[in-house]
C-alpha cells in the first residue's frame, strides 16, 4: 500500500539513465543480493541469498500498485525495467507482473536477467509477455563460468546455455545479449571467441559487450580499457555498450530524497546519473546528495576521475 502524501517506493525505482534502454524505471522485486550467481563484478557486493528457489518475495498486487502510481505522477519513462538487486525471475509472478503492467501502459517492458533459469518452462513462459530480454553470457566453457559468475550449484554451463537456447526458439521479442568483460578474467581473445562462437545458436537481436563502468564492490576487478573493448567487440560482431549520454528537457517536479536513494540503493550513480534519471536541476541533485553524505546515508568513490555514489551499508550497523 502508498501513502498517499509520502509516495516512497519500496519495488519501484527511478526513472534512471539506462545505457542501453534510456530513461528506465526500475523493478525491483527480489530483495537485496537474492541471486543465482555470485558475479565476480557485480556492483552490489557478495551474494548473501545465494539461491534458484522461485517464490513470491514482494507481492505482485503491491508491485503493480506502485508502477500505477508512478506512471500517474511522473512523465513516461522510456522503458519499464526488471533488474536491481537481485535476479527478477527468481520471482515466481514475474510473469502476472508483466501481464498486469500490459493492462495498465503501452510502454514497453524489459527485462535484465542473469539468463540463469531458462532452462525452466515457467520462466521462459513468464518472460514471453516482456518486449526484450537482456540476458548475460560472460563465458564460454564451465570453468570460465564458475569463475566469473560462481553460480549456485544447481545451475551449470550446459544447463545455462540449454536454457539460452530453448529461450530463442520460442520467445517472439528481442534478445540483447550481455557480455560482460573483466580486465585479466575472460577478456582474451581465445575467450571472446569461445563466446562468440555459440551465438550462432543464440541468434541474439544484439550483442552488447560491458565492462565495469561504475565501482564493483570487489576493488581488484577493473575495466577493460576502451580500445581493446573495441577490438574483442569487433571480433564477436557485438556493440559496445556506449556511456549514456542522451539529454531530457522536461524537469519533474515531484522527485524526492527518497527516489535519490532509491536508486542509489539499486547500483553506484553520478550526480549525472541522478539528474538525467530523475530529470531534475543539477543543484537540486547535488543538494540531496550533500544531505545524504552528511546524514551517513551514502558514500562517494572515484573511479577514473568521476565520483560515484553507493549506499554506505555499514551505516546502520555502526549505530548498534
Ligand atoms: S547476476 Fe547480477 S545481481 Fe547477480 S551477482 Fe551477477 S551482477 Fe550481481
Amino acid at each position: 500500500m502508498i501513502c498517499p502524501e509520502v509516495k516512497e517506493y519500496k519495488h519501484i525505482f527511478g526513472p534512471v539513465p539506462s545505457r542501453r534502454l534510456g530513461r528506465s524505471l526500475g523493478v525491483d522485486i527480489t530483495p537485496f543480493k537474492t541471486c543465482s550467481y555470485d558475479c565476480v563484478y557485480c556492483q552490489l557486493g557478495r551474494t548473501t541469498e545465494k539461491s534458484i528457489l522461485r517464490k513470491e518475495y514482494s507481492p505482485a498486487s503491491d508491485v503493480l500498485e506502485e508502477i500505477r502510481a508512478k506512471l500517474e505522477e511522473s512523465p513516461a519513462p522510456d522503458f519499464i525495467t526488471f533488474s536491481g538487486s537481485g535476479e527478477p525471475t527468481l520471482h515466481s509472478r514475474i510473469g502476472n507482473i508483466i501481464s498486469g503492467i500490459k493492462k495498465i501502459t503501452p510502454i514497453p517492458i524489459a527485462v535484465i536477467t542473469n539468463g540463469s533459469l531458462l532452462w525452466m518452462p515457467e520462466v521462459r513462459r513468464a518472460l514471453s509477455g516482456a518486449d526484450v530480454v537482456l540476458p548475460s553470457l560472460d563465458a564460454g566453457d564451465e570453468e570460465m563460468f564458475q569463475k566469473i559468475n560462481r553460480p549456485h550449484t544447481g545451475v551449470n554451463f550446459e544447463k545455462m546455455l540449454k536454457g539460452l537456447n530453448l529461450f530463442r526458439k520460442e520467445y517472439p521479442g528481442k534478445i540483447w545479449l550481455e557480455v560482460f568483460l573483466v580486465r585479466g578474467v575472460n577478456d582474451s581473445e581465445t575467450e571472446v571467441l569461445k563466446i562468440a562462437s555459440l551465438m550462432k545458436d543464440i541468434r541474439p537481436d544484439r550483442i552488447q559487450i560491458n565492462t565495469v563502468a561504475r565501482p564493483p564492490a570487489d576493488k581488484s576487478v577493473r575495466a577493460v580499457p576502451l580500445e581493446r573493448l573495441k577490438k574483442l567487440a569487433e571480433l564477436a560482431g557485438a556493440e559496445v555498450i556506449a556511456e549514456y549520454r542522451k539529454r531530457h528537457t522536461i524537469h519533474q517536479k515531484t522527485s524526492q530524497r527518497s527516489d535519490v536513494l532509491a536508486i542509489i540503493g539499486r547500483h553506484p550513480c553520478s550526480v549525472e546519473d541522478i539528474q538525467e534519471g530523475l530529470q531534475i536541476t543539477r543543484d537540486r541533485s547535488e543538494k540531496y546528495l550533500a544531505e545524504l553524505l552528511r546524514e551517513k546515508s551514502i558514500i562517494a568513490e572515484e573511479v577514473e576521475g568521476r565520483v560515484f555514489y553507493r549506499m554506505n551499508v555499514f551505516k546502520d550497523k555502526n549505530k548498534s
